[in-house]
């Protein structure tokens, strides 16, 4: 099997590590790894003098205990919406009934950041919640921007990273970011089911509100002192991090993200060649989406027979490829060979 879809191709070895018996985890050695998860994701992200607590659960869990413990205690949001997962952050302040104001970017288009400055300049929003990279479209936003707005008019910056940690740039507490969250699935290219949650030492000092049992940021960072969770992890997974987050570190986190821009480079390419437009005005690197011009009906169900996946979206002819996995760029050449030959099938 060939995938294209997140976390893509993960090597044998690390797919081996959730493959054995499960080690006990109320134990110095679980402990162990959990405090050097934190060490190496902290470092990974520049969040020096910062938390990261570990959830057994999908990125949108992180999303939601972001806005149930923090910005509830905070007040007033104030959100970019760009698309599926922009459109999450509204939702989860819908649900649990939290002030906010919404601004609207169309599909693959970037921020206009004049307007967002005066916006922001004047409802002084508590907290600011955006993506990165909203993955629905492929579109990166410009996070040093946002955060200079944010801090000119006293706005906590809050940054789903999900699908760009450990793909694009980032450095938390240079570019002022105080919560950013990302869950096992997308950079760190292991199997889902836990996500992250970083707070920087600007975010550690609020008064957290007490909304959700399982994902109590003050319980979790206590627990985190002896490196535990207050409820049983995803012990293998844990584990998978631990051995990620080593060969990361070991090739450079600047490596990492360059060999998936690369791929994603050589992608495009590709893309021009058989004339798929990419609409993303910034395109990131985790994924490449593009539209096809014909047979779009068919091209999931006609991949999924040589065993290969891509992600496809609720927009008529767009599709998505993810660079996160451990795919070659001649595996590249042969997926978007077949895509073209698909294309052109008779009906
Ligand atoms: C994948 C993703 C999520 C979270 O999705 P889950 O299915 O809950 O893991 C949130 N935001 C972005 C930008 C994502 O790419």
């Amino acid at each position: 099997m060939k995938t294209y879809a997140f976390p893509g191709i993960i090597e044998d070895d690390i797919l081996r590590i959730s493959a054995g018996q499960i080690p006990y985890m109320r134990t110095s050695w679980f402990s162990g790894v959990m405090k050097e998860n934190e060490r190496m994701l902290l470092d990974a992200i520049g969040c020096q003098g910062g938390r990261v607590m570990f959830f057994t659960s999908s990125g949108t869990a992180a999303m939601e205990s972001v806005v149930q413990n923090y910005v509830a205690a905070k007040g007033s949001a104030f959100i970019i919406d760009g698309g599926t997962f922009g459109h999450r952050w509204v939702q989860l302040c819908e649900y649990h009934g939290i002030e906010h104001e919404v601004m609207q970017i169309p599909f693959a288009e970037d921020i206009d950041y004049e307007a967002l400055e005066q916006r922001v300049a004047y409802s002084r929003p508590a907290v600011f919640l955006c993506q990165h990279h909203e993955t629905s479209s492929g579109q990166l936003f410009d996070i040093r921007r946002i955060s200079d707005i944010c801090h000119k008019f006293g706005t906590s910056l809050v940054v789903d990273v999900i699908s760009s940690f450990l793909a694009e740039e980032l450095d938390m507490n240079g570019m002022g970011i105080d919560v950013a969250v990302t869950s096992t699935q997308k950079g760190l290219n292991l199997p889902p089911g836990a996500a992250l949650v970083f707070l920087a030492e600007n975010a550690l000092k609020v008064d957290f509100r007490h909304n959700n049992y399982y994902l109590d940021f003050q319980d979790n960072l206590k627990n985190l002192e002896r490196g535990q969770t207050p409820f049983s992890p995803a012990t293998t997974l844990f584990m998978q991090v631990n051995e990620r987050m080593h060969r990361n570190l070991e090739k450079g986190i600047g490596n990492v993200i360059a060999a998936t821009r690369e791929k994603a480079l050589y992608f495009r390419r590709l893309c021009a060649k058989y004339g798929w437009e990419i609409p993303a005005h910034n395109p990131a690197n985790a994924v490449t989406g593009f539209f096809v011009h014909k047979n779009a009906d068919i091209l999931c169900d006609e991949l999924q027979k040589h065993g290969i996946f891509i992600m496809p979206s609720g927009k008529p002819h767009f599709f998505r490829v993810s660079h996160m996995g451990s795919d070659t760029y001649q595996d590249l050449d042969d997926l978007a060979g077949l895509i073209s030959e698909i294309e052109n099938l008779p009906r």
